[in-house]
């Protein structure tokens, strides 16, 4: 593997190098792993750099991150830590371990191990192979459970029968790797993934734990690919039990995935769209409101998550019906538009495709989004008013005027300040 070593970008190349010579100077035998070794064989990008240790894992990251001047987070309990470089770019390095799953669903019974304990506890035979950052065979592949063969196959693997029972979550792994790169589960390993939904385990699974994995879905390339796969695998009712992806959902994130690539084309300079959200409100759009709630916080997403979340569900009733007004005033638009998310937005945009909504709300981003006015607290502080509530009415009535085109100069602003400060 030497050769594919060879071929990384250099400042990848330099940590490799750097965790070799670590290796050798501390004499502790290191390895690169997992989805990093993966990708490396695919010819994958991927600047996650995964080390396994035998020996003393966050000893070795704390030497690594000395050499770097980067900044450590450790986490004890585990034996890993994470070497943080920049956004974007961090090392994972951890202790070898082996795992004993007591009950399933559950943590693991964790102990430091082989690097063949530490492969044989992974999820799929693409993700169990090591490269060997020893002095003396550097850049050897080690490949106990065949995971060139089934890259080369094209195989989703899992490594023994109980895979799926001791880690549910491999159910949603499987699936997302098998679409995201085009490859089939091996017929066994599907029967396994059958029974083990069969078995419902997925519902034994913490809830955070499921958030976490479907996100990562969510966050893929083509996620309606996976979303197709999991209707047909695993359905969705391990998410909640009222949740169908039937033909509407399934038109609404077709309309979503659409809108968000219209988006990220046209508004390439505004913030980055969570699109995963964009989709996960899209699926769940068949729950009604009192079961949104429930669901939001079993998941405990984020509050700002759950302001999008449940913002949509009110606008729909509430701004929808203004949106698809043809005379809506520019100053309306705002007053709708505004006030909610770009996520919560484009999905007015997917669900309600009438040509004046979408008129509306391409307005809105073209010439509206974000405006300001010129005049501040300062000005009508000058112009002998005392501050109070009143200064937000004054600056909504500028803003409003100035969107509907009747203002267009700071002159013009002021001058509307000072009529209404005159009026009595
Ligand atoms: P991605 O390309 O999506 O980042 P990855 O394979 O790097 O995929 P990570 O979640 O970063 O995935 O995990 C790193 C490695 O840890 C995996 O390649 C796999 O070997 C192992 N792993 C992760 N999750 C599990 C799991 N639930 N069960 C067993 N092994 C796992």
């Amino acid at each position: 593997m030497k050769k594919y070593l060879e071929g990384l970008p250099k400042k990848i190349r330099e940590l490799v190098y750097l965790a070799k010579d670590l290796a050798a100077y501390r004499r502790m035998p290191a390895y690169l792993v997992g989805g990093f070794v993966r990708d490396l064989i695919l010819g994958v990008r991927n600047f996650d750099l995964d080390i396994v240790v035998v020996g003393d894992g966050i000893k070795f990251a704390e030497y690594f991150a000395r050499a770097l001047k980067a900044k450590l987070i450790r986490h004890k309990r585990f034996g890993t830590a994470t070497v943080v470089l920049k956004p974007g770019l961090k090392i994972d390095i951890a202790t070898a371990r082996s795992e004993i799953y007591p009950l399933p669903a559950h943590l693991p019974v964790v102990k430091p191990g082989s690097l063949e304990d530490d492969l044989f506890r992974r999820d799929f035979t693409i993700n169990a192979m090591a490269i060997s950052l020893a002095e003396n065979d550097f850049g050897r592949l080690i490949d106990c459970y065949g995971g060139v063969g089934d890259l080369k196959n094209k195989t989703i693997r899992v490594l023994h029968a109980l895979s799926f029972i001791d880690d549910p979550t491999r159910i949603i792994r499987a699936i997302r790797f098998e679409q995201r790169f085009g490859f089939k589960l091996d017929a066994g390993t599907l029967k396994l993934l059958k029974e083990a939904v069969r078995a419902k385990m997925l519902k034994i699974v913490e809830p955070q734990r499921l958030r976490d994995d479907l996100i990562l879905v969510l966050k893929e390339a083509e996620p309606i690919k996976e979303i197709m796969r999991f209707k047909e695998l695993t359905g969705f009712s391990f998410i909640d039990k009222h949740l169908v992806a039937g033909a509407k959902t399934i038109g609404l994130l077709r309309c979503a995935d659409k809108e968000i690539k219209w988006f990220i084309r046209t508004h390439p300079r505004r913030r980055a769209l969570d699109s995963w959200l964009i989709y996960f409100i899209a699926l769940t759009d068949n729950l009604k409101s009192p079961a949104i709630k429930p669901l939001v916080q079993r998941f405990a997403l984020k509050r700002g998550e759950e302001i999008r979340i449940l913002s949509y569900k009110s606008a729909q009733l509430k701004i929808a019906p203004a949106l698809k007004k043809k005379d809506i005033n520019p100053s309306e638009l705002f007053s709708c538009l505004e006030p909610l998310s770009y996520e919560v937005i484009i999905l007015l945009k997917a669900k309600f495709g009438g040509a004046c909504l979408r008129n509306n709300i391409d307005k809105f981003f073209l010439n509206l989004n974000g405006a300001r006015i010129s005049i501040s607290g300062d000005d009508l502080r000058r112009l002998g008013l005392e501050p109070g509530p009143h200064y937000q009415k004054i600056f909504k009535s500028i803003l409003n005027a100035k969107l509907d085109g009747k203002l267009r100069t700071r002159q013009d602003e002021l001058r509307l300040v000072k009529n209404i400060i005159r009026r009595p």
